[in-house]
C-alpha cells in the first residue's frame, strides 16, 4: 500500500485545469491515494478562456474555437461528457478576407496558409500582383535550404514565396495566430509541417498538392485556415472550463490564492502564498505562464528561472460587438477578417463570430469580435476600454462602410498572454526541460512549450500529471 500524496497544480487556466483533472481521472483508474489541490490567483478559473451570456448572444471573451487535429481538446471534450456539444464552423461563407488598400479582398479558394493549392482561383484572385503570383509560383523550383538551423517566418516565406506573399498573408494569418512579429518568429517551433514539406519534397506547394490528391481531405475546402478542422462548444468555450471544474474533487480548487515562491525542503515542495500559510505537498505541477513559474522557481534554480524569464510575451485584447443585421450593409459572408500590418490599423483581425458559428447571436442580430494588439501593436493594454472599444469601432466602420451602431461591446484586455516563439525557442524549451527534469516531483505546463493552442495547453497539463503521478507512485 503506498503512503497518501498530495499534489498541488498553480494556476487554473486550461492547462492548470486539465492537469488537476487528469489526477482525478488517473487516481480513480489507478485507485492511487493522491489528494489534489489547485491554487488560482483569480477570482476565477478558466484563465484566458471566459464566455459571456447576454440578451440571447454567446460572447467569447478570450478563444472561440480549437483545432481537431491536435486531439487531445476533443477527445477531453468526449471524457467530460461534451462530446455531443461538439459544434462545427458554418457549413457557409468558410471564406477569409484580406484588408489590402482598404478593400476587403476574399483570400482565394485553396489557399492554405502560405500557399495556393488550386491554381485557378489563386491566378484570378486581386490579392496578389501579378508579380508575387509569378514569384510565388516559383516556388515550385526554389531549391531546398541545406542549413537545419532555425530561421524566422519571414525569412522562410521571403526565401521560398517572396516579399508579397508575407506581407499579405502569412504575416497577417500566421503571425496573428502567434500575435508575433513574423522576423522574429521561429518557423522551427511554429510551422514545422512546412519546413519538413520543403526538407522531403523540395517544394511546399508540391508537397501540398500531393497531400490534397492523396487524402481527398474536407479540410481542404474554403481559404486561410482550415475550417473543416475548427470547432467549438454550443454553449461556448466557458462549458469546457465549467466541466472540468465541476470534475474536481471539493474543495480542491483555492480561488484568490496567489503563489508565491516554492522550495524544496527535505523531499517536500513548500509552496508560499502572497495571503495566509503556506502549504507542502509531494508533488507540483506549476501552470502558470513563464515568468510567473520564473519568478516561482528564482529561490531554487536560478538557471531555469533565467531560462523561463527568457521567454517574451505579447499583449492582446478583444472587443465584441452586437449588431442589428439590418444594419450592416456591407454582407457578411466570410468567417472574418485580417489585417496586415502593412495596412496600419487599428485592429489585426476580426471574427464574425456569428456567421462563422451557430448559435452566436439571436435571430436578426450580428456578433463581431476585433482582435487589438500583439507583438507589432505593443500598447493595447494601457488604453483604457472606452478608447479600445472605439478605436476597434472606428475601424469596424472603415472596413465595413455605411454608418451603423452597435448594441453593445464589451472589452477584454489579455495583457502578456501570449508567448513570442522566437527563432531558437526549441532550443530554449529542451533546454528548460532538461532544467525541471534535475528536480523530482517538479512538472510544469502552460502555452509556451510547443503549442500555444487550447489543444496543446490540455496536452502539456495532462502529460504533466501523468509523469508526476508516474513518479510518486513507481514502485
Ligand atoms: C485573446 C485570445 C484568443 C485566443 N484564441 C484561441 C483560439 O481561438 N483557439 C485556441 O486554441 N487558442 C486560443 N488562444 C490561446 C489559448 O487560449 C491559450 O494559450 C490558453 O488558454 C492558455 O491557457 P493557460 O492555462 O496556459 O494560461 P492562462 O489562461 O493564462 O491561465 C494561467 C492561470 O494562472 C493563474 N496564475 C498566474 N499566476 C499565478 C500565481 N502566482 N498563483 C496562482 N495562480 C496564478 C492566472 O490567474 C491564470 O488563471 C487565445 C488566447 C488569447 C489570449
Amino acid at each position: 500500500m503506498s503512503t497518501r500524496k498530495k499534489i498541488i497544480v498553480v494556476g487554473g487556466g486550461i492547462s492548470g485545469l486539465s492537469a488537476a483533472h487528469k489526477l482525478v481521472e488517473l487516481r480513480e483508474e489507478r485507485g492511487l491515494s493522491v489528494d489534489i489541490t489547485l491554487l488560482e490567483a483569480g477570482p476565477r478559473v478558466g484563465g484566458v478562456i471566459s464566455t459571456r451570456y447576454e440578451d440571447g448572444f454567446i460572447i467569447e471573451e478570450g478563444p472561440d474555437s480549437f483545432i481537431t487535429t491536435k486531439p487531445a481538446a476533443l477527445q477531453l471534450c468526449s471524457r467530460i461528457g461534451l462530446g455531443d456539444s461538439i459544434i462545427p464552423t458554418n457549413q457557409h461563407n468558410r471564406r477569409t478576407y484580406i484588408l489590402l488598400d482598404g478593400k476587403l479582398l476574399p483570400l482565394p479558394d485553396g489557399f492554405l496558409l502560405l500557399a495556393p493549392t488550386r491554381f485557378w482561383p489563386f491566378i484570378k484572385s486581386p490579392v496578389f500582383s501579378l508579380a508575387g503570383k509569378l514569384r510565388m509560383i516559383m516556388e515550385v523550383v526554389i531549391p531546398r535550404r541545406a542549413a537545419d538551423e532555425d530561421e524566422s517566418l519571414g525569412s522562410f516565406v521571403r526565401r521560398r514565396f517572396g516579399a508579397e506573399a508575407l506581407e499579405r498573408v502569412a504575416q497577417p494569418l500566421i503571425g496573428g495566430i502567434y500575435a508575433s512579429d513574423p522576423e522574429k518568429l521561429s518557423v522551427k517551433a511554429t510551422m514545422p509541417r512546412f519546413l519538413e514539406m520543403e526538407r522531403q519534397s523540395g517544394s511546399v506547394i508540391r508537397a501540398l498538392l500531393r497531400e490534397q490528391r492523396a487524402s481527398n481531405q474536407s479540410g481542404a475546402e474554403g481559404s486561410g485556415a482550415r475550417y473543416g478542422l475548427i470547432v467549438s462548444l454550443r454553449s461556448g468555450m466557458q462549458s469546457l472550463v465549467d466541466g472540468l471544474a465541476s470534475r474536481l474533487p471539493e474543495g480542491a480548487v483555492k480561488l484568490g490564492t496567489r503563489v508565491k515562491s516554492v522550495e524544496m525542503a527535505s523531499g517536500r515542495w513548500i509552496v508560499s502564498l502572497d495571503e495566509g500559510e503556506g502549504m507542502e505537498a509531494d508533488g507540483l505541477i506549476i501552470a502558470a505562464p513563464s515568468f510567473v513559474a520564473s519568478r516561482l522557481l528564482e529561490g531554487l534554480d536560478s538557471e531555469l528561472s533565467n531560462d523561463l524569464g527568457g521567454i517574451e510575451y505579447a499583449s492582446s485584447a478583444v472587443v465584441n460587438f452586437g449588431f442589428n443585421k439590418s444594419d450592416i450593409k456591407q454582407p457578411l459572408d466570410g468567417f472574418g477578417i485580417v489585417v496586415p500590418a502593412v495596412e496600419k490599423r487599428a485592429i489585426i483581425a476580426c471574427s464574425f463570430s456569428s456567421v462563422k458559428f451557430e448559435g452566436r447571436a439571436p435571430e436578426g442580430k450580428h456578433l463581431i469580435r476585433c482582435f487589438l494588439g500583439g507583438a507589432l501593436n505593443p500598447g493595447v493594454c494601457d488604453m483604457d476600454e472606452r478608447d479600445l472599444s472605439e478605436s476597434a469601432f472606428n475601424e469596424l466602420r472603415y472596413i465595413l462602410g455605411g454608418s451603423f451602431d452597435p448594441l453593445f461591446s464589451y472589452v477584454s484586455r489579455y495583457p502578456s498572454s501570449m508567448p513570442q516563439y522566437m527563432v531558437g525557442h526549441l532550443d530554449l524549451i529542451s533546454e528548460i526541460n532538461g532544467r525541471v527534469s534535475e528536480h523530482s516531483g517538479l512538472e510544469l505546463a502552460g502555452n509556451y512549450f510547443d503549442g500555444v493552442g487550447t489543444p496543446d495547453c490540455i496536452r502539456t497539463g495532462e502529460t504533466a500529471a501523468e509523469n508526476l503521478l508516474d513518479y510518486l507512485f513507481s514502485g
